[in-house]
């Protein structure tokens, strides 16, 4: 019989980050408040400098969300009717509904069975007459091989975008996802690793005049005072979002490695041939925005882990092919993905996870795949 009294180890806890800036969020929240510059103003701004300096960018655009970000990104470079969009089947839905939205159509391709992210192989074979560009997703906070897949776009025509909206200052060697290709598209919804108090994301970029025209689009396709020469959006974000933002972001590197160290425990503590983890590439940091295991008996772990009072989240149980709006798109079978599919876990992170609920999860486990195996 188990113990009422026995804490549950949560999926996610915020409270922590929450914590730590509660001071100097004041600050900069009262001078909103203060000064009634909810939309736009020196808050927004300096939060778009910091951030663009932050990920190695000239420009960041802040945005309403990640999946905004995306759309306006793509409808800024003209993708849209008549165009399709290489996108890695293994993601979040938002990557591919973003292209669904800007009007163009995704072509999902299947991920690496040990990284599980997008290849450039997987690229170079996607490619057709129509083809006019890829997004590459950095899943659970691991930098996709960006200069494999920008040389093959280079060979093939075609345009790089990153959904960097798990990865917020992941590297390879000493860039940041972001910055590796025409434009980076970010999410600060509260559960990333950068998250606001509510929905916001940008869009990074060296391409002034791209960001340009984001901005625009962004703001109802005004283009003067008076003017509106396009038919744009109304995506913003806002300034007590961004001061929420500019309080994290001094925090976030800290709060990356806290991430890193919790992995490297549960790596330490985990030690059961029947878990299998993705593999990391050479020369990157990631910042484990999940904390991905493949394991047998998925759901039945599961249903074990909970009983036992560890919360788990699967990232992502059906692939985007495999969602009834997007089944037109699905060409072939993408195995990987499907595979994988049925095997993911997420276990519990966070960066102020404690040892303590890192061993625990371990422990239960070890015991759950005991039960589980036999
Ligand atoms: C969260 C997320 C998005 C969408 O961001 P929203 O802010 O929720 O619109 C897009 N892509 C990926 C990979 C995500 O994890």
């Amino acid at each position: 019989m188990r113990l009422a009294d026995v804490s549950v180890v949560p999926f996610l806890d915020l409270r922590g980050t929450v914590l730590e800036i509660e001071t100097d969020l004041e600050v900069s929240w009262n001078d909103v408040i203060a000064n009634a510059t909810f939309f736009g103003g020196p808050v927004l701004r300096r939060f778009e400098m910091e951030w663009a300096h932050y990920c190695g960018t000239r420009n960041a655009v802040g945005v309403a969300n990640g999946t905004d970000a995306i759309e306006l990104t793509l409808r800024a470079l003209g993708i849209g009717a008549g165009d399709e969009v290489i996108v890695p089947t293994n993601t979040f839905v938002a990557t591919a509904e973003a292209v669904m939205h800007s009007g163009a159509t995704p072509r999902f391709v299947d991920v690496d069975p040990s990284t599980l992210l997008l290849t450039a192989d997987a690229v170079d074979d996607a490619v057709n007459a129509r083809t006019s560009a890829v997004i590459v997703v950095h899943l659970y906070g691991s930098v996709a091989p960006m200069y494999e897949i920008n040389a093959v776009a280079r060979r093939r025509g075609l345009i790089v975008l990153e959904d960097a909206a798990q990865a917020h200052g992941a590297r390879e060697g000493h860039r940041r996802a972001g910055s590796f290709a025409t434009a980076g598209c970010f999410s600060f919804y509260p559960g990333k690793n950068l998250g606001a108090f509510g929905d916001a994301g940008a869009v990074v970029t060296d391409d002034d005049a791209l960001a340009g025209r984001i901005r625009v689009l962004a703001d109802h396709g005004r283009t003067s005072h008076t003017n509106h020469d396009f038919v744009g959006r109304n995506s913003r974000l806002d300034a007590l979002q961004a001061a929420v933002l500019l309080a994290k972001l001094p925090h976030l590197d800290e709060w990356n490695r806290a991430r890193r160290q919790a992995r490297v425990l549960y790596q330490e503590w985990l030690i059961d041939d029947r878990v299998v983890w993705p593999a990391a590439r050479s020369d990157t940091e990631s910042v484990v925005h999940l904390n991905v295991v493949l394991v047998p008996d998925r759901d039945r772990v599961r249903d074990e882990l909970s009983r036992r009072g560890v919360q788990t989240g699967v990232h992502y149980p059906v692939p985007c092919h495999w969602q009834k709006p997007y089944a037109a798109f699905a060409s072939m079978p993408l195995p990987v993905a499907e595979h994988v599919a049925q095997h993911l876990v997420s276990l519990p992170m966070f960066p102020h996870i404690t040892e303590e609920q890192v061993q625990r999860v371990c422990v239960e486990l070890g015991r759950v795949l005991q039960v589980v195996g036999s």
